[in-house]
């Protein structure tokens, strides 16, 4: 592989076809795939993954916002795609560019009928989704009679399916609450279906939700962060292949003496002799000030380097007094051999965050192995 001369974000292909045949094979072969593909792909490239997953044959995409799916339609995908969290000011362009809105609220599907009715729409594919539990997004289950009169009355929509979201499916410590949401799903959608003369499939489960509770399955599971090789789990971590790695490359070194300091504010003062690397990334990109001040690190020539100082916009510094290195260097934030989960614990975060912080200024380079 090319050693990175500037920043960039490289985004491994084979490594996201891996973790689909991983996740798909804790699946029943007639279980669809949903790919989430929100937030750029989870900070990656959202046309690019999505083009590649459609020749994986993935059944489904949700984006959260509609302005996501729009830039999936402009680039040509024809897979089916949820709009997850759609807003009323939405509802015409999400019908202009079949986009296929969940319906979480009385209001929000009162709204979208009347917009379906002005645009002459027969059977517009709705998701409609309930709260089991998150208390987030979703219809209560008290309100099932009021949706389903509402549908009976229509021919504008039709409900291609029906879903919830898993509050802590990657927590061992609230099985009970999870099982809890899985019954009242199912209590739920029995009702739903039972009222409607068509059968709308379903589906509860994200990354965890899969690898956890395969009772949770339904007729679709909705996979985000597996597919970018992350599972909230160390050991199923090493089944899974992270998809993207960000590096960069050491700009310039200095040499700091005894009580020099160094970068913004001069939070870091040299105690002793200290070599330091100032690298073309900064909180513009994606690392978060949290990780100034020895908290967070990168990677050069296989060693570890703590980020000293105030994280500056475009750069930081890292302390490289112990390493073998000269400017031009690579270096690596995150990959599969430094896990981007790694770094998120050094300012608790979780990587879901860190990588999709990656700033869209930074470069993606895809590689495709044959
Ligand atoms: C983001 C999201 C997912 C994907 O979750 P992962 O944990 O990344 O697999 C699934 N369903 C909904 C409703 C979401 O918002």
């Amino acid at each position: 592989m090319p050693k990175a001369q500037e920043t960039i974000l490289e985004i491994d292909l084979n490594a996201l076809q891996h973790n689909v045949n991983f996740i798909k094979s804790k699946l029943k072969t007639n279980t669809k795939f949903l790919a989430v593909v929100k937030a750029f792909a989870y900070g990656s490239d959202a046309i690019e993954i999505a083009k590649h997953l459609e020749k994986l044959n993935v059944d489904y995409f949700a984006v959260a916002y509609t302005d996501e799916g729009i830039a999936l339609r402009n680039a040509g995908i024809e897979t089916p795609i949820l709009v997850l969290h759609p807003q009323t000011v939405n509802f015409k362009t999400i019908i202009e560019h079949c986009l296929e809105p969940s319906i979480y609220s009385q209001r929000i599907l009162n709204e979208f009928l009347a917009v379906a009715k002005k645009h002459k729409q027969t059977n517009y594919p709705i998701h409609i989704k309930f709260n089991t539990g998150l208390n987030r997004l979703g219809f209560a289950e008290s309100e099932v009679e009021t949706i389903v009169e509402i549908l009976q009355t229509t021919q504008a929509i039709k409900v291609k399916s029906l879903f919830s979201h898993l509050a802590a499916s990657d927590d061992e410590n609230e099985k009970d609450f999870t099982l809890n949401q899985i019954e009242s799903f199912k209590r739920i959608t029995q009702e739903v279906s039972d009222s409607l003369d068509y059968k709308p499939f379903l589906h509860q489960s994200n990354t965890s939700g899969i690898l956890n509770y395969p009772q949770a399955h339904f007729n679709m599971v909705r996979c985000g962060i597996g597919l970018y090789g992350f599972a909230n789990n160390t050991e199923i971590n090493k089944s899974l292949k992270p998809v993207a790695t960000l590096k960069t490359s050491i700009s310039q070194i200095h040499n700091l003496k005894k009580e020099d300091s160094l970068g913004y504010n001069r939070a870091f003062t040299a105690t002793k002799n200290t070599k330091t690397a100032t690298l073309p990334i900064g909180h513009a990109d994606g690392i978060n000030r949290l990780f100034g001040n020895g908290n967070g690190f990168v990677f050069i020539n296989g060693q570890k380097a703590h980020i000293i100082g105030n994280v500056c916009m475009d750069m930081i510094m890292v302390d490289i007094t112990n390493i073998k290195c000269e400017e031009g260097d690579e270096v690596i934030v995150f990959g599969p051999q430094h896990s981007a989960e790694n770094l998120a614990e050094s300012i608790d975060s979780i990587s879901y965050e860190i990588l999709t912080s990656v700033s869209q200024r930074i470069k993606r380079v895809f590689r495709r192995y044959f």
